[in-house]
């Protein structure tokens, strides 16, 4: 499956906006229901604004009401940037298959991608203030002990 799952990112590639960069990458996220998602690079002539295809594919996911643990592989034509791990590892993907650059295809789950991950504290939102918070102005009126 991942070597399809590449051959069809590769595909989907040719469909990329890559102006600038004429680096043409494509994604395929396949569901545990069977469903796929593609998706392509987006460039914008302020490149700091360029979408991932992995980010592409993922978001029209999203979008059609899948939610992290929904994806049952992803292909990529071209190995994941960093930002891309931290979100195969956000939607917990068992099955990342990618092109390397020595034209191998590598294989890989999203925590061997992006070991010691950071994630959101459980709870989510912000986590509570520390007691230490704000010790250099204890006596001020404002303890809460
Ligand atoms: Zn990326």
């Amino acid at each position: 499956m991942s070597q399809a799952l590449v051959e069809h990112a590769e595909a989907v590639a040719q469909r990329a906006y890559a102006p600038y960069s004429k680096y043409f990458v494509g994604a395929v996220v396949l569901m545990t229901d069977g469903t796929e998602f593609t998706g392509t690079n987006v460039e914008n002539a302020a490149y700091p604004l360029t979408q991932c295809a992995e980010k592409t594919a993922i978001g029209a996911a999203a979008t059609a009401g899948y939610r992290p643990g929904d994806i049952a592989a992803v292909g990529i034509s071209a190995s994941p940037c960093g930002g891309c791990r931290q979100w195969l590892y956000e939607w917990r993907v068992s099955e990342i298959s990618y092109r390397r650059a020595d034209g191998s295809i590598g294989t890989a789950t999203c925590a061997e991608l992006l070991p010691d991950t950071w994630e959101l504290p459980s709870g989510g939102g912000s986590p509570e203030p520390s007691k230490s918070e704000g010790a250099g102005s204890a006596g001020a009126g404002s303890a809460q002990q």
